[in-house]
């Protein structure tokens, strides 16, 4: 039987030959391979092949190999990068730098012309690094904790996998507490989809599934599936009336007009009120179709449910839009938080944040709380609620009930 891959490798090069070698090189290494010349398929194998490592030509006739770097790190970017040119080591160096601040791991730079050696010291260097220091010449990349071939790989993504994951019902629900930021007294948890692999661990991320499933047309049932899990455990913890469930919604969800009465008619099913829900919609899902957006927006809150603009902060809505819309709370982005501590700009844009929501009537929700250090800086500006890891991190259903007792730790319990 023939070994297992190593990983998977992603080329993205304009030049058809240079693509062949690193192919061969690779493949001869023990990884499985693809190569495109052109952004959109990169993209898309990028998502759905789910490759353990990319190498990036800089110089792309028409493409600017930086937007390439930026959009890799804007995604829920797993991959390991290696970055080539043949426009000498500066330019490299700086694509590094940009790279790795972005917030991708790079593996490193690959001047052209190269050495076979050299591109399989790149390539393995994620999986025998942990033996010891880092490879020589490769400043970008920080030591992985796990070496990479001992974790099981990421499973392609296909429309098949996907409607058979549908069908036997894979897909699963964690929650994450939320709590109020002046007393820690426990106001809700957000319900996010997890996909359980057989045998531990997951098929892959939401960040990565969801969007999957909105460009292949299954983000409907996919709801479905997630809003009646979610709703039924929440309903059979008979919540006190207080205590908040909150569910996101897709973009696409909000293009079909029989939503928000399906919606309701699952909050009945399981015995949950309206008022107890909260809908969380992405800021630039929410402008996509301004007036269609609009109205089911406001039938929710004619029913009763709250409304919550997500990740606010990294969108392009304009402020007007956003006054329009009937939300009731703005959650601030992760990335802000998660910087706050050592970042001047991070905390700025928080602070305006929270007062642009409170000018507007709308709660805020700080998502990313991973400190102490930024929970207390969240109450000082008077946000109103936290999220993150620092207080829990998303967690399977049964532990739900241990959150509800009433003798439960400081900022765990229920009043
Ligand atoms: P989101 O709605 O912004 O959810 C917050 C994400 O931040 C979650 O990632 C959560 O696990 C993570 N998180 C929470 N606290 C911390 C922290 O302190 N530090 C860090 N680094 N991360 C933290 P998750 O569960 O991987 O979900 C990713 C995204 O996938 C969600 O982002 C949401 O946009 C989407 N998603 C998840 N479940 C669903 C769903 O059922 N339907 C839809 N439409 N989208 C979903
Ligand atoms: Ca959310
Ligand atoms: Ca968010």
């Amino acid at each position: 039987m023939q070994d297992l891959p190593k990983g998977r490798v992603l080329v993205l090069d304009d030049d058809p030959d240079i693509c062949a070698t690193i192919q061969g090189i690779a493949e001869l290494a023990g990884y499985d391979t693809r190569a495109t010349s052109h952004t959109a398929p990169f993209f898309v194998l990028y998502e759905e092949w789910v490759p353990t490592h990319v190498i990036v030509d800089l110089s792309l006739p028409g493409v600017d190999g930086i937007d390439i770097l930026r959009q890799l790190a804007q995604s829920a970017a797993v991959a390991r990068v290696i970055i080539t040119s043949g426009l000498g080591t500066r330019v490299l160096e700086a694509a590094g730098r940009a790279a790795s601040e972005g917030g991708l791991t790079v593996n490193g730079l690959l001047p052209k012309p190269f050495s076979p050696a050299r591109l399989r010291t790149l390539l393995e260097f994620a999986g025998q690094v942990a033996a010891g220091g880092r490879p020589p010449d490769i400043r970008h990349a920080p030591p992985p904790s796990v070496p990479h071939e001992r974790r099981p790989l990421p499973e392609p993504l296909s429309q098949e996998r996907f409607e058979l994951a549908l069908q036997q019902a894979e897909f699963t629900v964690y929650y994450q507490p939320k709590l109020a930021c002046i007393d820690g007294v426990l106001v809700g948890f957000e319900a996010l989809a997890r996909w359980p692999r057989a045998g531990g661990g997951f098929v892959s991320s939401p960040d990565v599934f969801v969007p999957f499933a909105e460009r292949h047309g299954l983000v409907a049932e996919f709801t479905r599936q997630v809003f009646h899990q979610a709703l039924q455990r929440f309903g059979a913890l008979a919540p006190p009336p207080g205590l908040h469930l909150s569910l996101n919604i897709s973009a696409k969800s909000l293009v079909d007009p029989g939503f928000p009465a399906w919606v309701r008619q699952c909050c009945e099913q399981h015995g949950v009120l309206p008022r107890q829900v909260t809908l969380e919609v992405t800021e630039t899902a929410s402008m996509q179709n301004p007036l269609m957006t609009l109205e089911l927006l406001t039938q929710f809150r004619i029913q009763g449910f709250q409304l919550s603009i997500d990740d606010f902060g990294v969108g392009y809505s304009s402020l007007v839009q956003l006054a329009r819309l009937p939300f009731s709370e703005m959650k601030i982005d992760k990335t802000f938080v998660m910087s706050a501590e050592t970042s001047a700009e991070s905390q700025k844009i928080i602070t305006a944040i929270i007062g642009l929501a409170h000018a507007l009537g709308l709660q805020v929700t700080a998502e990313g709380v991973e400190d102490a250090w930024a929970l207390d800086f969240l109450r000082d500006y008077s946000c109103d609620y936290a999220q993150g890891y620092h207080i829990s991190r998303p967690m399977p259903p049964e532990q739900l009930g241990d959150w509800l007792q009433p003798g439960a730790a400081w900022r765990r319990s229920v009043q």
